[in-house]
Order: C-alpha cells, then structure tokens, then sequence
C-alpha cells in the first residue's frame, strides 16, 4: 500500500496523517508478523488495520536452505492457492565489512515465454502476480533472513517466475512501493526481461533509476528464436535498439544474462558475437552455467569450455554468477515442480510434509 492510500485509509479511521509513517516503517521490520505485533499503535487502530487490511498476500508454505543456511529458497503460497518461487541470498559485500542480502521475486504464476531449459517455462501461465504479492515476497524473504540471523535485504532483483514485462503495471507498482515504503535503493533493483521490447521502453520513463537486464542467452536470430521464443515477437535487432535507447534515457549500463548450456550456445562464435552486442550496447553480461532441471538433457559445459567461453569476451565487463542454491533446487520453478511431481504439493498450496524441506 502507499503511502498515500495509508493515510486516506487512517482519516477514515479518525487518525492522524503521520501515523501512516510510523505504521508503514513497521510493515518493513522482518520480526513484526502481523498488526497485533505492533505495539507502537493503540490497540484500537491494531484492531481497524486487522479489519481492513491484509497484513501479506503470500505465506511461506515450504522453506529449503543452502550454502550453509546463506540461501533460503521459498515456496510463496498466495491466498488463491497458487504458488510462486522466491529466493534470498546473502553473500559478502565487494565493500569490507558490508554485507549483502538479494531477494529474487516472481512475477507471474509460471510464465508464457516457454524458454526451454527453464523449469518455469514448462508450467505455462497461470496467471499474474499482483503488485502486493511481488512487494509480499519481499517482506517474507527479510523475515525469513531475519529468522536466520541474517539481512536486512539490500537487493531485490526480478528474476524469478514469470516475465515481468508481460506483467508491467503490477512490476512497476511494486518498484514504486519498494521504493517508497522500504529502504531499498532503487539502483539495488533489477528488472530482468526475456525481450519485451515496448517494457523496455515503458521502465525508462516509469522507474529510470532501476537496473535493467535482458537474458539473451543466444546473440543470433535462429538460436535466440529457440532458447527464448519470444524473440520471434521481438527479434535481437529490435530488442537491441530498445536497450541501447534504454542506457541512453538513463545513463544505466544493462547488463545481459547468458545461461551457459553445453553444445547449444557455448560455442566460439557466440561468444564473439555476444561480445559485438555487448560492445555495443555497452552492457555488462553475467554468465550462469546451466541449473540441470529434472528430465533435461540440458546442462553446464565442462570448465575447459567455459574458460574458452569467457576469454573469448576479453575486452566486456563480464561476471560469473555462481549457482546459488544449485542444491536446493534454486532455478526458477525448480522447487515448485519437484514438490508437485511428488505430490507433497496439494492444489490448494498446502503441503503433505513438514514445510522446513531438509537438504542433505
Ligand atoms: S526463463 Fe524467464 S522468461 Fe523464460 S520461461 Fe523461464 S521464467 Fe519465463
């Protein structure tokens, strides 16, 4: 909620404006986990909140650990039943002494694109996440951190089911609410997008200040028509144009994802090629070897292939993102698919298992 509607929703209820503040400051504190619990409110407004308003939108109805309890995958159960993925990381800062806490968020209950080699992609769409639920995930995750000893959040990126693009009123909202009503910086947000080329051109006039990354994953028509189908829509040279119109608008470097997938898109000449584009476009490209998903053929090229890879984009800003959660099935849908193909996952979002899922 902005903080506008708060304070609409407060002179309903006969109280001061500068309430809004001090109840919008408590929304964010990742050990308060309803309005009961905010003992800074009268009782009285604790009661109107709970009879008005929804606390969250989502609830955590599985929860797997990783990277020694640094990674938290969570299952997000939405108040339809449906489910979405959500991921928090903690990892050093670049800066001594100053940590580091992104979550991943999702957009969409499964997703259209149908990229091949994502879990996710293989779900088809259910339907689009609200603007309440994408901001829910983000208060979940911080008191998932926060339950851990960890946060608070620094990052949020979009990266988790769904396109956001394709969901863009919700997307921007949430950005807005993000910004609004959390601490979080909007240059600590990055929408990624498989290519939606008039999003691209939307979130530079709505949210210029967010990071803007684009999964290519393929730098040719005929491939990039296969791993990301959407790219049939909006092929590469007009997806190009898009963001170097973005990078111009706002001065932010983009940055292209490139999941690495053995003998399909690790050869020489992609590498040159992504290097032209991303010359070009000045962009940053972050390189992730392939998340292996349950009855794919699909995986990561072996350490000589990948160190070819990258020497041949000497010259680009280029990072390794490492696999995060590879043990707790971190890849977007990953979780959620494995969950229902052992039926612990009932249609209502439940589950038929303890919701702490050990990793071993
Ligand atoms: S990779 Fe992203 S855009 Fe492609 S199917 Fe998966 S969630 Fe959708």
């Amino acid at each position: 909620m902005s903080g506008e509607s708060l304070r609409a929703l407060l002179a309903d209820c006969g109280e001061p404006a500068w309430r809004a503040e001090q109840i919008l400051q408590a929304t964010w504190q990742p050990y308060i986990e309803a309005f009961a619990s905010m003992r800074q409110l009268p009782a009285a407004l604790r009661d109107a909140l709970d009879a008005r308003l929804v606390f969250s939108t989502v609830s955590a109805a599985a929860e797997r650990e990783a990277d020694g309890g640094n990674t938290m995958k969570l299952l997000c159960r939405l108040r339809d039943g449906l489910t979405v993925e959500t991921v928090a990381m903690e990892s050093p800062a670049r800066t001594a002494g100053r940590r580091r806490a992104t979550v991943c968020v999702s957009t969409q209950v499964g997703c259209a694109v149908g990229c091949p080699f994502c879990a996710t992609g293989r779900m088809g769409l259910s339907r689009s996440c609200t603007a309440a639920e994408i901001v829910d995930q983000v208060r979940l995750a911080a008191r998932a951190l926060h339950a851990h000893g960890l946060g608070p959040v620094t990052h949020v990126v979009y990266m988790g089911m769904g396109e956001p693009l394709a969901n863009a009123d919700a997307t921007l909202e949430s950005v807005h609410v993000l910004i609004d009503a959390s601490s979080i910086s909007p240059r600590r947000i990055t929408i990624s997008t498989s290519g939606v080329a008039p999003g691209i051109a939307r979130l530079a006039g709505a949210a210029p200040g967010v990071t803007l990354a684009v999964s290519l994953h393929a730098a040719t028509d005929e491939l990039r028509d296969r791993l990301v189908p959407l790219n049939r829509a909006y092929p590469l040279a007009r997806l190009l144009a898009a963001v170097r119109e973005h990078a111009a608008a706002t001065r932010r470097r983009p940055t292209f994802e490139w999941c690495l997938i053995a003998g399909v898109n690790d050869s020489l000449d992609q590498a040159l090629a992504l290097r032209r584009v991303a010359y070009d476009c000045r962009a940053h490209v972050n390189v992730i070897p392939m998340n292996r998903i349950e009855g794919s053929a699909w995986g990561p090229p072996d350490a000589a292939t990948s160190r070819a890879f990258l020497e041949a984009l000497q010259g680009i800003r280029v990072t390794v993102r490492d696999t995060r959660g590879g043990d707790v099935d971190a890849a977007c849908g990953q979780l959620r698919a494995e969950l229902e193909a052992r039926r612990v996952l009932r249609p209502d979002g439940t589950l038929s298992a303890p919701r702490r899922i050990a990793v071993t």
